[in-house]
This record gives structure tokens, sequence and C-alpha cells, in this order.
């Protein structure tokens, strides 16, 4: 990787070697920096002066869709290969452990992003001076059923076939059945006889449900596959290492194909923004929606730079800003693209490089995190439900506002890690509290662009959760270090033992484990090698 070649602050050259340094460590960040500004000027020029048809507009965003294609390309063996050898690498009852901290942890920020967004909105009230007529209504509503979406979120943890999960996920439709309903039947408790027709009654019309496969890996399906699988080859010893090997060995070469997309990163993201930019026809929109705008991103500011950080600061006792500062480039990668998935690769760069957090527990934190933990979504999901229940004119009442933030909690660990898709997920919310869900058509307009600021907030809650789990877990890891160094003293130990060679900057551990050597530096060492 990048760290080779020594970087030795000596040599005599005081702040010309200070700022050299500064620049080699953080070229990346800088040249992205950079070429933000450079793609928004790019676009505001050209959308000034150069007329581009459609058509023109598609082959112009062309070197950002390659580069989201290379990020997404990569989620899928990155995924697999750090949750098993993450888990693998940790034996049953400590990952347990660490799990709970972190559904603990998610859980715990991902409700109080809720009802910072419900105290905002309420106080603001941004749609109560509104009229919904008054907003253009934009785009289409997703049907989604609250029951079915809670359903569909249990039946991707357990796909039917696992190479199928890697390319496609579940979603329930419900189509109306032709034929009218009976006169005299009142009640909605049938007798089922396939899964595949299960009659409900609404209450004129009768659905059956079918099962469909929409296009989109299936991230949770998997992250519980290869949760039980990293589980079960950690615990078989010699027998399972030789699989615990190719996917540490699986995970490193992932991570070194994410150190050649980030060269790539500066000219993609150049031509992102730029598209953006150039694609938005009604600027007239933003004014029309000002209030609720404001009302998201402060909430959004606060979350990510009080809440969070003093979460971070009163457990870890450390500067948060400074391990925000670590995290800049997959902040500004997820501010970019809108989609913590596939601002994954970076995220774990930044984690493990620049914040130098634990491997073992960034691998297990950070896909689940991705996954399920956004507290930017459930911030939105609130504030949004009741701006439309405001510009309704609706009262609501504290049971109602006790179901959106249910609804929001649950609705944001339902969304997947990609652009917009709080935005179905909403639909959910606002069929709860008996809103109308074609009213997402009224915030569709604007949500592009809260949408990056909400995935950013949820790339940063998945970043300092890293940092509080490896501080609770301390004990627990250290035990497992010093468990192995034990073992040193009985080379015919079972468990594996650990020896200690240099290798460059970077001191790597090799465990033996009943007469084969293992590198397994990933697993234990966590000194800094390479920038990006
Ligand atoms: N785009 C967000 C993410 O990827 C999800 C959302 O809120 O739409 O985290």
């Amino acid at each position: 990787m990048g760290g080779k070649k020594p970087h030795r602050g000596g040599g005599g050259g005081g702040g010309g070697c200070d700022c050299k340094r500064i620049l080699k460590n953080n070229w990346l960040l800088i040249s992205t920096v950079v070429a933000v500004v450079l793609g928004i000027g790019l676009g505001v020029l050209v959308r000034e002066y150069a007329k581009l048809s459609n058509l023109d507009k598609f082959y112009f965003a062309f070197p950002g869709e390659l580069l989201m294609r290379m990020l997404k390309l990569i989620i899928l063996p990155l995924i697999v290969s750090s949750m098993i050898a993450g888990v693998a690498a940790l034996d049953s009852s400590v990952s347990g452990k660490i799990g709970l901290r972190a559904v603990v942890y998610y859980f715990c920020t991902t409700v109080i992003a809720v009802v910072l967004g419900i105290v905002l909105v309420v106080s603001i009230k941004p749609g109560v001076s509104q009229n919904a007529a008054d907003i253009d209504r934009t785009g289409s509503t997703p049907e989604v059923h609250t029951a079915d979406a809670m359903l569909d979120l249990l039946r991707n943890m357990f796909p039917e076939n696992i190479v199928q999960a890697c390319f496609q996920q579940y979603k329930t439709k419900r189509e109306e059945l032709k034929s009218p309903p009976e006169k005299n039947s009142t009640n909605s408790e049938r007798n089922v006889t396939s899964p595949e027709e299960i009659p409900v009654m609404n209450k004129t019309l009768e659905f059956k449900i079918v099962g469909l496969y929409s296009d989109g890996v299936n991230v949770l399906g998997l992250i519980v596959f290869c949760l039980v699988f990293g589980l079960v080859i950690g615990k078989m010893g010699e027998k399972g290492q030789v699989l615990v090997d190719f996917f540490n060995a699986l995970n490193d070469a992932t991570m070194q194909i994410v150190q050649i997309i980030m060269w790539y990163m500066p000219v993609g993201i150049l031509f992102l923004i730029a598209g953006k930019i150039i694609e938005v026809n009604d600027w007239e929109i933003f004014r029309k929606l000002g209030l609720y705008m404001a009302t998201v991103l402060s909430g959004l500011a606060i979350h990510s730079v009080v809440i969070l950080p003093l979460i971070y600061l009163v457990i870890v006792r450390k500067n948060p800003f400074r391990f925000a500062m670590g995290m800049a480039q997959a902040l500004l990668t997820a501010l970019m693209i809108s989609s913590s998935s596939a601002t994954l690769p970076v995220t774990f760069r930044c984690a493990e490089e620049k914040n130098h957090v634990d491997k073992r527990i960034t691998r297990f934190v950070l896909p689940v995190g991705a996954t399920i933990n956004m507290d930017g979504t459930a911030l939105y999901e609130a504030v949004a439900a009741v701006f439309i229940a405001q510009l309704n004119d609706m009262e609501l009442d504290v049971g109602q506002i006790i179901t959106i933030s249910v609804t929001a909690t649950a609705a944001s660990i339902g969304a997947a890690g990609v652009p917009q898709a709080g935005l179905v997920t909403m639909v959910i919310v606002l069929s709860a509290v008996g809103l109308p869900a074609e009213d997402v058509t009224l915030i569709i307009a604007v949500d592009w662009l809260l949408d990056r600021f909400r995935t950013m907030v949820n790339v940063l809650g998945d970043a300092f959760g890293t940092g509080i789990v490896e501080k609770l877990s301390k004990k627990e890891l250290e035990q497992m270090d010093t468990t192995s160094e034990v073992n040193i003293a009985n080379p015919f130990a079972i468990e594996p033992i650990m020896l200690e060679n240099e290798d460059d900057a970077e001191t790597k551990k090799s465990y033996v484990n009943g007469g084969f050597a293992v590198d397994k530096s990933d697993a234990i060492s966590f000194t800094q090698t390479s920038q990006f």
C-alpha cells in the first residue's frame, strides 16, 4: 500500500517539511475538496452558457457514474470479507458483547435523533404558515404498507438463496383481487392456504400478497449469514483456519482495490456534482420549502456537532472533533454520493487508517451500522412527517407523536443505505398516523439535497460508533491479546499462539496454530501503514 516509504519528521525541514507531510497525508481529502469546488464552478458555467440536451447531460455526468459503479462494485466483497473475517477473529462471547454494545448505541442515538427532530419541528412549525396546495408535487408515491415493510425486513434477514441475496431483495406487493369481495364478510381473519396467496381485507377491496424480488443487494441477509458463518469458522479451530485465512486475504485485497478507487475519486466527484447542478431545474422550490429544509438541516447539525460528539467525549474521553476530522474523507464522499453503503469502503479506510480504530471493531460495527444505523434518516423522517401533518392542518396528539417516533425509528432501520431510500420508507411513517401517503410528493423536490446531509450524519454516527464500541470493549480486546501472548509459552496449545515479527513500519503478528504459521496481521495489528 501507499505507506511503504517511511516518512520521518527529521531532516531539518521544519515548517516546510510539516506542510509537505500534511499535504502528503491528506492529498485525497484536499483534492476531493478542490474537486467539489471545481465541480460547482463547472456545473454553474455549463448551466449558464452551454445549452445541453437531456442526452448531453447524461453523457456529461458519465465520469461520475463510473465512480458510483466502482464503489458499488466493491460493497459486496467488502461486506462479506470484513464481516466474516471480523467475527471469526473474535471469540463468540466477545463478539456477542461487542454486538450488543453496538446495537444499544445504534438504538439510543437513533431515538435521540428522532426526539430532537420532533422537538425542532414542533417548535419551529415550518408547515403551519404554508398550504399544501402552494407546493408543487413532483414524482409518484411509492407503494409501501407498514406491516408488509416490517415483515420484509425480517424476510430479507433470512434469504432463501445466498447467491440471489447478492443482487436481489424480497419485496411484498399487494395485488387487488379481481373478484368482488363477499357481501357478508366482515372479518379480516381468513384461512391461509398458501403463503403466496394470503387474502387481506381492506375496507372495501380484497388483496392478495405477492412475493416479488427487486434489484439491489440484500445487505441485511448477507450480514446475518456472514455473522453466523464467521462465528462458526472461528469456532472450528484448525479445520476452519483455511477459511479464516481466505477471508482475511480477501479483505486485504478488497481494501487495496478501494485504495485504487480512491485515486479516481476526485475526478468522479467533480462530475457528479457538476452533473447534479446542471440537472436540477427548479430552484424556486427551495424558497417555498426553505423553513422545512432549515428545520431538517439544523436538526442534523445539532445531532452531528453537539450530540454525537458529546456522547463520544463522555465515553471515550478524547477529542471528538479530531475523530470527526479523521473521517472527513468519508463524510465528504457521503455528501457527494448520498449512499452510506457506497461510502462504506471509504468509511473503513478513514476509521482504520486515520483514526486507528481496531479492525476487529470496524469489521463488525461498520457494515451493520451502514445498514441499520441511520440517525440522519430517522431525524429527517420524523421532521418530514410532522411537517406534512402541519401542511394538512392536522393537530397531532401525544399518541400520534409517539407513533411517528416509533415508526421513524423503524423506518430508518428498514431504509437501505442507498440514495433517497428514506423517502420510500417515509410512507410507512405517514400511513401509521393516517396521513395521505401521496403527500411525500410534496417534499420530493428537495429530497435529493437533504438526502446528502442526512447520509453524512448516518456515516458520522457509524464512525463514532466504532470509537465508542472500541472503548467499551477495551477489556475484552486486551484480554484476547494477552490470551494469545500467554499461549506463546505453550507451543502445544490448541488455541492460536502469536509470534511477533517486524515487517517494514508495520508490526505483524503471526499465529501458529496446529503447525500452520498463519499471518493474521489484520486481526491484530493497528499500526498505520498507508495514507490515502
Ligand atoms: N441515502 C441515505 C443513506 O444512504 C438513506 C436515506 O435516508 O435515504 O444513508
